[in-house]
Protein backbone atom coordinates (compact mmCIF):
# COMPACT_ATOMS: atom_id res chain seq x y z
CA UNK A 1 0.00 0.00 0.00
CA UNK A 2 1.44 3.38 -1.07
CA UNK A 3 1.96 5.95 2.03
CA UNK A 4 -0.89 8.39 0.29
CA UNK A 5 -3.05 5.74 0.42
CA UNK A 6 -1.97 4.52 4.09
CA UNK A 7 -2.15 8.19 5.50
CA UNK A 8 -5.35 8.54 3.86
CA UNK A 9 -6.79 5.68 5.86
CA UNK A 10 -5.12 6.58 8.89
CA UNK A 11 -6.17 9.18 11.23
CA UNK A 12 -3.06 9.03 13.51
CA UNK A 13 -0.66 9.26 10.27
CA UNK A 14 -2.27 12.80 9.52
CA UNK A 15 -2.28 14.11 13.26
CA UNK A 16 1.38 13.48 13.40
CA UNK A 17 1.25 15.43 9.81
CA UNK A 18 -0.15 17.90 11.24
CA UNK A 19 1.67 18.69 14.91
CA UNK A 20 4.73 18.48 12.76
CA UNK A 21 3.59 21.54 10.73
CA UNK A 22 2.07 23.58 13.55
CA UNK A 23 5.42 22.55 15.66
CA UNK A 24 7.59 23.31 12.56
CA UNK A 25 5.85 26.92 12.64
CA UNK A 26 5.82 27.06 16.11
CA UNK A 27 9.42 26.98 16.74
CA UNK A 28 10.53 28.98 13.54
CA UNK A 29 7.82 32.03 15.10
CA UNK A 30 9.75 31.70 18.49
CA UNK A 31 13.19 31.85 17.44
CA UNK A 32 12.14 34.87 14.83
CA UNK A 33 13.15 32.10 11.39
CA UNK A 34 9.78 32.68 9.74
CA UNK A 35 8.10 35.06 7.92
CA UNK A 36 6.09 36.09 10.75
CA UNK A 37 2.25 37.30 9.31
CA UNK A 38 1.53 38.72 13.12
CA UNK A 39 2.02 42.48 12.98
CA UNK A 40 2.82 44.45 16.24
CA UNK A 41 -0.89 46.29 16.24
CA UNK A 42 -1.61 49.28 16.66
CA UNK A 43 2.08 50.42 16.75
CA UNK A 44 2.04 48.81 13.61
CA UNK A 45 -0.61 49.30 10.37
CA UNK A 46 -1.61 46.51 7.52
CA UNK A 47 -1.13 48.23 4.37
CA UNK A 48 -4.52 47.34 2.58
CA UNK A 49 -4.88 47.06 -1.08
CA UNK A 50 -6.03 50.56 -2.92
CA UNK A 51 -9.22 48.49 -3.35
CA UNK A 52 -10.09 48.31 0.22
CA UNK A 53 -13.20 49.55 1.06
CA UNK A 54 -13.16 50.93 4.53
CA UNK A 55 -15.57 53.47 6.66
CA UNK A 56 -17.38 55.56 4.15
CA UNK A 57 -16.78 58.99 3.46
CA UNK A 58 -19.20 61.88 2.83
CA UNK A 59 -17.62 64.92 0.44
CA UNK A 60 -17.92 68.28 0.26
CA UNK A 61 -17.91 71.14 -2.28
CA UNK A 62 -14.74 73.57 -2.14
CA UNK A 63 -17.43 76.35 -0.31
CA UNK A 64 -17.57 73.13 2.84
CA UNK A 65 -21.08 72.42 2.22
CA UNK A 66 -22.36 68.63 1.76
CA UNK A 67 -22.09 67.74 -1.49
CA UNK A 68 -25.30 65.32 -1.41
CA UNK A 69 -28.38 66.29 -2.73
CA UNK A 70 -30.53 64.25 -0.85
CA UNK A 71 -31.11 62.16 -3.75
CA UNK A 72 -31.54 58.72 -1.91
CA UNK A 73 -30.21 56.67 -4.92
CA UNK A 74 -27.58 55.53 -2.47
CA UNK A 75 -30.16 54.33 0.20
CA UNK A 76 -32.59 52.46 -2.55
CA UNK A 77 -29.15 50.80 -3.91
CA UNK A 78 -28.27 49.76 -0.28
CA UNK A 79 -29.09 46.08 0.01
CA UNK A 80 -28.53 46.46 3.88
CA UNK A 81 -30.96 48.99 4.32
CA UNK A 82 -28.45 51.24 6.52
CA UNK A 83 -28.53 54.16 4.83
CA UNK A 84 -31.05 56.86 7.14
CA UNK A 85 -31.69 59.89 4.87
CA UNK A 86 -34.16 62.77 5.54
CA UNK A 87 -33.75 65.86 3.25
CA UNK A 88 -34.78 68.65 3.39
CA UNK A 89 -35.41 72.43 1.56
CA UNK A 90 -32.50 74.54 1.35
CA UNK A 91 -31.91 78.09 1.55
CA UNK A 92 -29.39 78.22 -0.74
CA UNK A 93 -31.86 78.67 -4.36
CA UNK A 94 -28.84 77.21 -6.51
CA UNK A 95 -29.46 73.82 -4.43
CA UNK A 96 -32.55 71.94 -4.27
CA UNK A 97 -32.09 69.75 -1.14
CA UNK A 98 -30.15 68.54 1.41
CA UNK A 99 -29.69 66.21 3.90
CA UNK A 100 -30.33 67.22 7.30
CA UNK A 101 -29.86 63.80 8.42
CA UNK A 102 -27.60 61.17 6.63
CA UNK A 103 -26.80 58.37 8.62
CA UNK A 104 -25.07 54.46 8.02
CA UNK A 105 -25.18 52.26 10.39
CA UNK A 106 -21.99 50.67 10.50
CA UNK A 107 -23.25 46.93 11.97
CA UNK A 108 -25.37 46.73 9.07
CA UNK A 109 -23.28 47.17 6.36
CA UNK A 110 -21.63 44.93 4.51
CA UNK A 111 -19.26 47.38 2.56
CA UNK A 112 -20.14 46.90 -1.06
CA UNK A 113 -19.60 49.80 -2.35
CA UNK A 114 -23.12 50.10 -3.96
CA UNK A 115 -23.83 53.60 -2.79
CA UNK A 116 -20.22 54.76 -3.83
CA UNK A 117 -21.45 53.40 -7.28
CA UNK A 118 -25.01 54.84 -7.44
CA UNK A 119 -24.23 58.34 -6.10
CA UNK A 120 -24.31 60.69 -9.25
CA UNK A 121 -22.16 62.81 -7.53
CA UNK A 122 -19.51 62.00 -6.22
CA UNK A 123 -21.04 62.75 -2.55
CA UNK A 124 -20.14 59.10 -1.29
CA UNK A 125 -17.44 56.90 -1.06
CA UNK A 126 -16.00 53.93 0.68
CA UNK A 127 -12.91 55.74 2.50
CA UNK A 128 -10.05 53.85 3.97
CA UNK A 129 -10.52 53.37 7.90
CA UNK A 130 -10.63 50.38 9.16
CA UNK A 131 -10.78 50.65 13.05
CA UNK A 132 -13.73 51.09 14.32
CA UNK A 133 -14.05 49.76 17.89
CA UNK A 134 -16.91 50.93 19.58
CA UNK A 135 -18.30 50.04 23.45
CA UNK A 136 -21.93 50.68 22.42
CA UNK A 137 -23.83 49.68 19.83
CA UNK A 138 -25.45 52.83 19.15
CA UNK A 139 -21.80 54.74 18.39
CA UNK A 140 -21.72 52.62 15.29
CA UNK A 141 -24.71 54.41 13.61
CA UNK A 142 -22.57 57.63 12.65
CA UNK A 143 -23.78 60.67 11.09
CA UNK A 144 -22.67 63.63 8.86
CA UNK A 145 -20.18 65.29 11.08
CA UNK A 146 -18.16 61.91 11.16
CA UNK A 147 -18.71 61.11 7.64
CA UNK A 148 -17.46 64.43 6.15
CA UNK A 149 -15.26 65.79 9.28
CA UNK A 150 -13.28 63.19 11.04
CA UNK A 151 -9.59 64.03 11.57
CA UNK A 152 -8.96 61.27 9.73
CA UNK A 153 -9.81 62.42 6.16
CA UNK A 154 -7.64 65.62 6.95
CA UNK A 155 -9.72 67.34 4.40
CA UNK A 156 -9.04 65.61 1.27
CA UNK A 157 -12.85 64.74 0.57
CA UNK A 158 -13.59 67.04 -1.95
CA UNK A 159 -16.55 66.38 -4.31
CA UNK A 160 -14.67 65.86 -8.02
CA UNK A 161 -18.65 66.85 -9.12
CA UNK A 162 -18.40 70.31 -7.90
CA UNK A 163 -15.82 72.57 -9.04
CA UNK A 164 -13.49 70.14 -11.13
CA UNK A 165 -11.25 72.08 -12.19
CA UNK A 166 -10.34 73.44 -8.84
CA UNK A 167 -9.34 69.48 -7.44
CA UNK A 168 -5.96 68.80 -7.73
CA UNK A 169 -4.34 65.30 -6.90
CA UNK A 170 -3.77 65.96 -3.13
CA UNK A 171 -7.29 66.59 -2.56
CA UNK A 172 -8.51 62.95 -3.20
CA UNK A 173 -8.71 60.52 -1.46
CA UNK A 174 -7.09 57.85 -3.41
CA UNK A 175 -9.66 55.22 -5.18
CA UNK A 176 -8.66 54.08 -8.57
CA UNK A 177 -11.89 53.91 -9.45
CA UNK A 178 -12.63 57.41 -8.34
CA UNK A 179 -9.40 58.36 -10.36
CA UNK A 180 -10.87 56.84 -13.58
CA UNK A 181 -14.30 59.41 -12.93
CA UNK A 182 -12.03 62.18 -12.52
CA UNK A 183 -10.28 61.76 -15.47
CA UNK A 184 -12.87 60.89 -17.89
CA UNK A 185 -15.01 64.23 -16.16
CA UNK A 186 -11.33 66.54 -16.81
S1 LIG B 1 -21.36 49.85 1.40
FE1 LIG B 1 -23.15 48.66 0.69
S2 LIG B 1 -24.16 48.01 2.57
FE2 LIG B 1 -22.78 49.65 3.14
S3 LIG B 1 -23.99 51.53 3.06
FE3 LIG B 1 -23.03 51.30 1.06
S4 LIG B 1 -24.54 50.19 -0.19
FE4 LIG B 1 -25.11 49.93 1.97
S1 LIG C 1 -24.88 60.43 -1.24
FE1 LIG C 1 -25.19 60.63 -3.45
S2 LIG C 1 -26.66 59.01 -3.95
FE2 LIG C 1 -26.78 59.31 -1.73
S3 LIG C 1 -28.43 60.78 -1.44
FE3 LIG C 1 -26.51 61.93 -1.54
S4 LIG C 1 -26.32 62.54 -3.68
FE4 LIG C 1 -27.84 60.88 -3.62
Amino acid sequence: MSFGKLESKSYLLGIIKGLGITGSHFVKNLFGLGDRPTIQYPEEKRKYSDKFMGVHVLTKKHNGEIACTSCMLCATNCPAECIHIVAAESANPKVEKYPAVYEIDLLRCVFCGFCEEACPVDAIRMGRDYEMAELAERNFVVGIDYLMNRPQLKGRNLSVFHEMDKIVKSDFIESPKLEQKRVANA
